[in-house]
């Protein structure tokens, strides 16, 4: 079921993304060479529960931290370590969330660490305005396909590749709603775009080939072939006005 919020929903949600945005900002700012991942969980952690909410993404099917912390070849769901430790050139995704008064918030971003290579950088950007593209196409009266398609053209186009295992989602009082949100797909197909929808938009795009595979500790996804990945993550509410990018600072 897709659960199309009201305004005063909409109002809810905008504070739980605002503390999510804030999280993922303070992060960000701490990312350097010579940081753990385990630190950088620390301080989301801190900060959402400073602001009295609650980080959403701690015990969610198990998962034993605020962040998730990928660094290079891992695309998602990295297990904040103490030994993970980030080196100049490494780029580090960091996905989070907050919930606030019963309301979600997720968003994610990946980091440059120090002096990062061209191509990193290229992956990089690329895949932050693949997410642009995305939010650009959630208008009222579009399908989920346009959103999709708009992602993958646009990456595809700079000889990336999309992710195809794990998907964007539906978003709101649950982390995890309907619909699905792949970042591919066929314009004019999927789901119908309606005003209060809130989606998580969130392309995960890789250097080199889309196929990944899961390490033994059941979490960590990374890259088949090894080369880099990268993922940002916005939520963003479906309005008569346009896509709303919720997860602002
Ligand atoms: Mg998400």
């Amino acid at each position: 079921m897709i659960v199309l919020k009201t305004n005063r929903e909409l109002a809810l949600m905008r504070d739980a993304c605002r503390i999510s945005a804030e999280a993922l900002q303070v992060v960000g700012e701490a990312v350097k060479p010579g940081v753990t991942t385990y630190e950088l969980d620390r301080l989301a952690y801190e900060y959402i529960t400073k602001n009295k909410a609650r980080p959403n993404f701690l015990n969610l099917y198990g998962f034993p931290a605020t962040a998730c912390i990928s660094i290079n070849n891992q695309v998602i769901h990295g297990i904040p370590s103490k030994t993970a430790v980030l080196k100049d050139g490494d780029i580090v995704s960091v996905d989070l969330g907050a919930e606030l008064n019963g309301y979600n918030g997720d968003n994610a971003a990946t980091f440059a660490v120090g002096e990062i290579s061209p191509e990193a950088k290229r992956l990089c950007d690329t895949t932050r305005e693949s997410l642009y593209k995305g939010i650009e196409a959630a208008v009222v009266g579009g399908r989920v396909g346009d959103i999709g398609a708009a992602v993958s053209e646009y990456c595809e186009a700079r000889g990336f590749s999309v992710v195809r295992k794990y998907v964007g989602h539906g978003i709101g009082a649950e982390l995890h709603e309907e619909p699905s949100v792949p970042n591919f797909g066929t314009r004019g197909r999927g789901v119908r775009l309606l005003p209060g929808m809130t989606l998580a938009i969130e392309p995960m795009i890789n250097q080199g080939k889309a196929d990944v595979r899961t390490l033994s500790d059941g979490w960590t996804v990374i890259t088949a072939d090894g080369k880099l990945s990268a993922h940002f993550e916005h939520t963003v509410a479906i309005t008569t006005n346009g896509p709303q990018i919720l997860t602002q600072v």
